[in-house]
């Protein structure tokens, strides 16, 4: 298999959709369904499909960004998670 630099889109953990909470699959997923619709609505053009991605995603990621900063408020030895 030939990956061509540019063409190519993480989703799920690999991609930072990490949630420190579990329920890990969802935001797989989720992600994979974005980056899936990214591509196929923008296959001939890889920025726009990049951005697509990032828009469709921005509620995943604040999503994320919000349980990290919750478990990092939790206690001090979590605290670099926020
Ligand atoms: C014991 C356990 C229990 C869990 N229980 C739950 C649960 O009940 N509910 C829930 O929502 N989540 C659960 N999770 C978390 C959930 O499994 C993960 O959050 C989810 O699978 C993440 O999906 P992903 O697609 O991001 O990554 P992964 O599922 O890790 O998929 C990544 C894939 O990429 C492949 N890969 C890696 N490197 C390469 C490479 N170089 N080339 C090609 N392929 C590669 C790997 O083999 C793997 O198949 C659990 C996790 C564990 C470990």
């Amino acid at each position: 298999m030939q990956i061509e630099v540019g063409r190519v889109l993480f989703a799920g953990k690999v991609a930072g959709f990490l949630n420190p909470m579990g329920e890990g699959i969802s935001a797989g997923m989720e992600s994979g369904y974005c980056a899936a619709c990214a591509i196929m609505e923008h296959f001939d053009d890889p920025q726009v499909a990049c951005e697509a991605y990032r828009q469709s995603a921005e509620n995943l990621k604040s999503y994320m960004q919000r349980q990290w900063s919750l478990v990092g408020g939790m206690a001090g030895t979590f605290r670099e998670m926020e």
